[in-house]
């Protein structure tokens, strides 16, 4: 940016169209813009793809001064660097990837006002020689990028983020502009705090995503419902497949493309070069699969993808809004679609346990969980649910899996109180605990070598669950686990009951569940494992 441009909204809309492109601002960015050049401060709370760079970008361009851009997303600086180069802008960054001779030449560059938008990573900011170095600059603005990495209560916290604050304290008059997707209430008071931000204007965009359809069905062979998915509804179409483990993400991939499915794996356990080329493969090839665990999917910013399939139960409503959200960023129909089986609820409710911090941050992410499992479980609009979620209200969309065939519900209570007596009876009377196919084994009277071993088919409540079959015990053992009805414990993940088990116990509380739907068939199409 140069001194003498102007700082009106014409230069703005000249910027937006000569060096992006672009006919006209979407949403509240030309608020936004119109603010910040002005000198103000603003909170951003936008959706991914809702175009959250240009609102930083532009007013870097036309305020006099370099705009500094602080995130985390190290491996996208090079790729965001010569994307604005190929626009003609003038930009660089500086990150612990680097040379001393290449940053050198960035932070020569950056203080003869060479530059228009300077990338820099958060842990450079806690460093003396870069507070050196912005004393010797002219700063348009500072743009703090992925700004809920400050908050703890979010889902990825980043402690380099907490010298944020320094910011304002040093340079009070430069404005600055916070941009985040993840637009809790409790979040966002937390970057607002943090941050300083109690001045600045707030600017919250609606997070619904018409386009994107949400699913979430219960997992029985989930390999094979994703091939199902991909096969029937997304053929040839780019997408992304998200699993919790590095084997699992392995284990997928291979499936996939041993299905004839086109499909690369990504993860933190892959060499730099392999991810970086699935990377980059993904983003410029038409229809590829990328399966992968969350290390991936950070600011990629590929229009087309047609679908994001989750294998394994996201911790949080967050992450989950936020994978959901990298698809359909072109505004044509997508698919969210998520398999989540009873397992995943007791694994996530183990590594919770396991999670290292004290009991408050535990305690943070069970209510994470949680509310992640009342979305999973709910027979309300998925929509409506996700977005009440984020403070905001809607209407029924009509396109959910949930509106297209409302679940029925059911009153569970009775078999509620089969299941929890079973597992009171195995504490009191044999001081043991097991695992949920025991459970459901003693239910329904099987006679398995584990059973005899035990003797528990001695125990009342053997064989009292015949009326429900396997897949309806699993569902029944998934409700209570979500509704906190049933915890699970221990390195072998036995169950074990809860305080308000007692409730159900002593039938002062009443268990409706949600009907599982049939089993789908299984097509005749030949497969691979
Ligand atoms: P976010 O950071 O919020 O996820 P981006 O800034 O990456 O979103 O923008 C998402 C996409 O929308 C990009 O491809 C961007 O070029 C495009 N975009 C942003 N603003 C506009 C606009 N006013 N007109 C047309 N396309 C836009």
């Amino acid at each position: 940016a140069s001194p003498e441009t102007g700082t009106d909204l014409s230069e703005a809309l000249r910027v937006l169209n000569t060096v992006f492109g672009y006919d006209s601002f979407r949403g509240d960015q030309q608020q936004i813009v119109e603010h910040v050049v002005g000198g103000g401060d603003a909170l951003v709370l936008m959706p991914t793809g809702g175009g959250k760079s240009l609102c930083y970008q532009i007013p870097s361009l036309v305020r006099p001064g370099v705009g500094v851009v602080v995130s985390p997303l190290i491996a996208l600086m090079q790729d965001q660097v010569d994307a604005l180069t190929a626009l003609g802008v003038r930009a660089g960054f500086l990150n612990s990837t680097q040379t001393i001779e290449q940053r050198n030449q960035v932070e020569t560059a950056f203080v003869a006002g060479d530059l228009d938008l300077l990338y820099l990573a958060p842990e450079r900011l806690s460093m003396e020689s870069t507070a050196r170095l912005f004393d010797r600059a002219e700063i348009a603005l500072f743009a703090i990028d992925e700004a809920h990495c400050v908050s703890q209560w979010g889902h990825d916290f980043r402690p380099e983020y907490l010298a944020l604050s320094t910011l304002h304290e040093r340079w009070p008059d430069v404005p600055r502009i916070a941009l985040t997707a993840t637009a809790t209430h409790a979040t966002h008071e937390e970057i607002a705090r943090r941050l300083d931000l109690g001045e600045a204007r707030h600017f919250v965009a609606s997070f619904d995503r018409p386009n994107i359809q949400y699913r979430i069905v219960p997992k029985n062979d989930p390999k094979r419902q994703l091939l199902d998915l991909l096969r029937t509804e997304h053929p040839g179409e780019a997408g992304i497949v998200y699993c919790l483990s590095k084997a699992s993400v392995d284990k997928t991939a291979e499936f996939l493309v041993a299905n004839g499915i086109s499909a690369l794996p990504y993860h933190a356990g892959l060499d730099k070069d392999t991810r970086a080329t699935n990377q980059s493969r993904f983003l410029r090839e038409d229809g590829l699969v990328v399966v992968a665990t969350i290390a991936f999917g950070m600011g990629i910013d590929k229009p087309d993808v047609r679908f994001v399939a989750h294998l394994d139960l996201p911790k949080s409503v967050e992450g989950y809004y936020q994978e959901t959200g990298r698809a359909g960023r072109d505004g044509q129909p997508s698919t969210a679609w998520m398999a989540y089986g009873l397992q995943d609820v007791a694994q996530q409710r183990r590594l919770i346990d396991m999670s290292e911090g004290d009991q408050a941050h535990r305690r943070r992410l069970s209510a994470h969980l949680d509310a992640m499992l009342a979305l999973c479980e709910t027979v309300e609009c998925r929509r409506v649910q996700l977005l009440n979620y984020f403070g905001q209200q809607a209407q029924p969309c009509g396109n959910c899996d949930t509106c297209l065939s409302p679940p029925q519900t059911w009153d569970g209570t009775i078999p509620a109180q089969k299941v929890l007596s079973t597992v009171l009876r195995l504490d009191r009377e044999r001081r043991q605990s097991f695992g949920a196919g025991h459970i459901i084994d003693i239910l329904l009277g099987k006679q398995t070598p584990k059973i005899s071993q035990h003797g528990h088919d001695s125990l009342s409540t053997f064989g009292i669950g015949e009326d429900l079959k396997d897949n309806e015990w699993r569902g029944v053992l998934r409700q209570l686990l979500a509704q906190g009805l049933l915890t699970v414990q221990g390195e072998y993940n036995t169950l074990a009951l809860t305080e308000a088990s007692a409730e159900v116990l002593g039938r002062q509380r009443q268990v409706m569940m949600r009907r599982e739907p049939e089993r789908a068939a299984r097509p005749a199409r030949s497969e691979r494992k």
